[in-house]
């Protein structure tokens, strides 16, 4: 019954995770109520995304490639801090407890939703550590099941190698998503460390 402009509309956001049919019609028809001048800035916010890059080095999205934080040489670039995604990096470094660089896994080992290791950078994460002579990998992962298989699975990967390969300390409750975590836990989980032997 939708004209087709708007039926179009709720059927790209329906693409969007977490997004079902009513929640697709409701910001549709939001988006199709504000004046034209918001649709515009709406339109080319989703157009400039077609600029962004992503770092060669850390898989981060960025303007540049290598990204800011991989181009910055007052940070220490023998230590990297490994993420599941993009945006716990941006929770990371906002704490500004974190000097080093980062790396970004593309998710978390999850069989049952098919996520196998070879879905991720693994391999890439290797050549890294093994081309830069990487001192330490601090594993910054959620604290559930996927994140421990994960951590399982990386540590046996880099078990002959010379890197050292911590986890963030248990300050941060079983079950729960870094994104969410304030930054007080996130810094004092990231400073107490635990190295996995
Ligand atoms: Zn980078």
């Amino acid at each position: 019954m939708y004209p087709f402009s708007l039926k179009n509309l709720i059927d790209n956001l329906l693409t969007l995770p977490g997004i079902g049919p009513k929640t697709a019609e409701r910001l549709a028809i939001h988006i199709a109520s504000r004046p034209k001048l918001k649709i515009e800035e709406f339109i080319q916010s989703l157009n400039s995304l077609k600029e962004l890059k992503v770092c060669s080095l850390c898989n981060n999205f960025s303007e540049d490639n290598p990204c800011s934080i991989c181009q910055n040489q007052k940070r220490n670039r023998k230590i990297i801090c490994v993420v599941a995604e993009t945006s716990d990096l941006e929770v990371i470094e906002a704490t500004q407890r974190f000097n080093g660089l980062y790396f970004v896994l593309g998710g978390l080992i999850d069989p049952l939703s098919g996520i196998n290791p070879e879905k991720l950078f693994i391999k890439e994460l290797v050549n890294r550590v093994q081309k830069d002579a990487i001192q330490e990998l601090i594993l910054a992962f959620d604290s559930n099941i996927q994140g421990e298989a994960t951590i399982n699975y990386l540590k046996n990967v880099f078990q002959n190698s010379p890197v050292k390969i911590s986890r963030l300390a248990r300050g941060i409750p079983m079950g729960s998503d870094i994104e969410y975590t304030d930054e007080i836990t996130l810094s004092s989980a990231l400073e107490n460390r635990k190295r996995l032997e």
